[in-house]
């Protein structure tokens, strides 16, 4: 064994221990060419240790993929913006931007329209660009999310669950409309709210307005201080078109293609 191969056998070791496997596997690599094309040192060391940066972020983005719990297949890339004139794809690019102040801030995103123009697909993509922004999300139905909180309610650890989702600058409730009776009038959804009020993000679709919200809350007076809370800092997106879902079923319709599913799936809940 030459002085080499200790020196290589030490390394790997090293490396593991200090958890950097982008550096173990590329050393050799790297040390060839630096040995052959002359690179000083810093240069080696430098690169290296870029590349390990480089695999740390993409790592970390991977595993907030995962938490999040986003709809699969739904990005920015595949929304049709044409078919919401009132969205300008700026704003939303804006929105998502790496400097997305208003993430910071606690500010929250609205969407209203009807079903099937696209909100759970905006709003997931959103999501998906805030995380490779670097911003931590989680994709939720609103009434899931609602009956884990009951449960923590019950077992005397709303406090804690709440504060557990303080992790998430952003909190996407998707379809706060369909919160069922016996979730209102527990009211955790009022103490969500509360509690993220002024400090960490919400984005909310609804297919309801405002006024239509009585039903989500245990009384009137609890809906219009959430809806205080909710709207004091907010953009508020109307997407008020024809479904989309009801359009590609047209089209492909004249195109002769069977639409009977499509059609169908429009009058159920999403
Ligand atoms: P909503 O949440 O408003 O009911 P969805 O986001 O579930 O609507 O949209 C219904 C279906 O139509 C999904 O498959 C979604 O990907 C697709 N869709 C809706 N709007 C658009 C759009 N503007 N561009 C591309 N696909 C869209
Ligand atoms: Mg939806």
């Amino acid at each position: 064994m030459t002085s080499s191969d200790i020196d290589a056998a030490r390394l790997t070791l090293a490396l593991n221990e200090l958890r950097l496997p982008a550096i173990k596997a590329l050393w050799p690599r790297f040390a060839e060419q630096a040995d052959k094309e002359g690179w000083r040192a810093a240069r080696l060391l430098s690169a290296l240790v870029e590349h390990e940066l480089a695999e740390r972020d993409r790592r970390r983005i991977e595993r907030h993929i995962g938490q999040a719990r986003l709809l699969p297949g739904k990005t920015l890339d595949t929304f049709d913006f044409t078919s919401v004139p009132m969205l300008s794809k700026a704003h939303i690019n804006a929105i998502t931007a790496g400097d997305s102040s208003w993430v910071g801030k606690g500010d929250n995103i609205l969407l209203f329209g009807p079903p099937g123009v696209g909100k759970s697909h905006l709003s997931s993509a959103i999501g998906l660009a805030l995380i490779e922004n670097g911003y931590r999300v989680l994709f939720t139905r609103t009434t899931d999310l609602v009956q884990k909180l009951q449960q923590a309610r019950r077992d005397l650890a709303l406090e804690s669950a709440l504060a557990k989702l303080d992790k998430f600058d952003l909190l996407i409730l998707d379809d706060i409309a369909y919160v069922t009776k016996d979730q209102a009038e527990t009211s955790v959804l009022f103490e969500l709210i509360s509690a993220r009020y002024e400090r960490r993000s919400m984005l909310i679709t609804a297919n309801q307005p405002f006024g239509a919200w009585n039903t989500i809350f245990p009384d009137p007076a609890m809906t219009l201080a959430a809806v205080d809370r909710l709207v004091h800092h907010a953009t508020i997106f109307e997407m008020n078109v024809e479904s989309y879902r009801r359009k590609a079923a047209q089209m492909a319709k004249g195109s002769g293609r069977t639409t009977k599913t499509a059609t169908a799936s429009d009058n159920n809940a999403d």
